[in-house]
């Protein structure tokens, strides 16, 4: 049973290309399935999220992380009474528009874009792949999903201008969008925070002591296993502090999030979407203590020394990539080449890269690199 407030499928504003309705699939749960099947997905295996290959093949990469935000935006849906499908397809769509190298992928390819009076965000770059870049039905470019997918897309974590963005306009930009997409915000930081947590002690880039100190949340759960379970290995008794903070977070904003539906005396989808401020989040406390986790994650983990290689590493190799495909335009694939027919170069460039996996830019930056050296030896 759907509340009152979440969205029903039979309420889709529907799709930019009608289409007939499936005869057991309801639309999200068609977005759900086209996303899964779209090229952009299958590649975000080979993103890298905090850590590239060289750690280790068992920690999270864009694809698991999606996982891990559906599964919990499932649960949290599910407990809300909201739109489950809807709530999964936005989700695994959240960060389809990543380019390669994770934080430091997005940051260099925003600054060569400023530099062509242009700029880079995962958002727009995902609805951009939805809606042009992946080829799979004969009568329309792109995915043609519904407009909740769309307008979650672009408004699960930004809220976007009509002055700024008034190609944007279509998607009701002074609405608060619905619960659904509220949501994935908060379950892509409840995922990451425990997530970056869990690979970075494997890691043994974050210590047992660092973390028990400067994240208090998880040192009280930390406390109650050792007494609890003394003589365990700290590899346990750290899985068994960290699920009580998953479990803490996701249980913390399923309450909060309904005590405030109470309060603003919510009835309708329409109330969600004109209510001045965003309803799904969390508590006083808990907010305090995910700030806690996200501030010593990104001191002790994402701005740490040790990262600090592979980041220089990932810039020099998407600038190399981006300087060679501008001065040298022929050498994109086909496609791109008839697209800078009617785009702005560095649009293209940038699309191009932002859709490669970590491999393929690397192998490129090689072939490039090589294509230079001959061009050298022939002039
Ligand atoms: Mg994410």
């Amino acid at each position: 049973m759907l509340a009152p407030y979440a969205v029903h499928p039979e309420h889709s504003r529907g799709r930019r290309y009608s289409e007939p309705p499936h005869p057991y699939r309801n639309p999200f749960q068609r977005d759900r399935d086209r996303v899964i099947h779209a090229r952009a997905f299958r590649r975000l295996e080979n993103k890298t999220q905090v850590f590239t290959r060289r750690y280790s093949d068992h920690f999270r990469t864009r694809l698991t992380h999606t996982m891990e935000v559906a599964q919990i935006s499932r649960t949290i849906a599910a407990q809300l009474d909201l739109n489950v499908d809807l709530a999964e397809a936005l989700a695994l769509v959240h960060d389809i528009g990543h380019p390669p190298f994770g934080h430091a992928g997005e940051r260099t390819l925003d600054l060569r874009m400023r530099q062509h009076g242009e700029f880079f965000d995962h958002n727009l770059q995902a609805l951009r792949t939805v809606e042009d870049m992946e080829l799979r039905y004969v009568e329309f470019r792109g995915l043609n999903l519904t407009f909740e997918v769309r307008e979650g897309i672009i408004k699960h974590s930004h809220d976007y201008t009509a002055a700024e963005h008034p190609e944007l306009a279509e998607y009701f930009l002074e609405q608060r969008p619905p619960l659904e997409a509220q949501l994935i915000d908060l379950t892509d930081e409840i995922a990451y925070s425990a997530a970056d947590l869990d690979d970075g002690f494997e890691a043994r880039l974050l210590r047992l002591p660092e973390i028990r100190k400067h994240v208090p949340v998880f040192e009280r759960y930390f406390v109650e296993v050792e007494k609890q379970f003394p003589a365990a290995p700290d590899k346990l008794k750290f899985n068994e502090a960290l699920k009580g903070v998953l479990n803490r977070f996701v249980t913390d904003l399923i309450d909060n999030t309904r005590a405030r539906l109470q309060s603003a005396g919510v009835k309708t989808l329409d109330d969600i979407r004109n209510y001045p401020e965003r309803l799904a989040g969390f508590s006083f406390d808990v907010e305090r203590e995910r700030r806690e986790v996200k501030g010593f994650l990104s001191q002790a983990l994402y701005n740490s020394k040790e990262l600090e290689p592979e980041k220089r590493q990932a810039e020099k190799i998407i600038n190399d990539v981006f300087t060679h495909l501008m001065e040298h335009p022929d050498r994109l694939p086909h496609a791109y080449q008839q697209r800078a027919a009617d785009e702005k170069l560095a649009r293209v460039v940038c699309d191009y890269i932002a859709g490669m996996t970590d491999h393929y830019i690397e192998d490129l930056r090689k072939k490039l690199a090589t294509a230079k050296k001959s061009d050298a030896a022939s002039q």
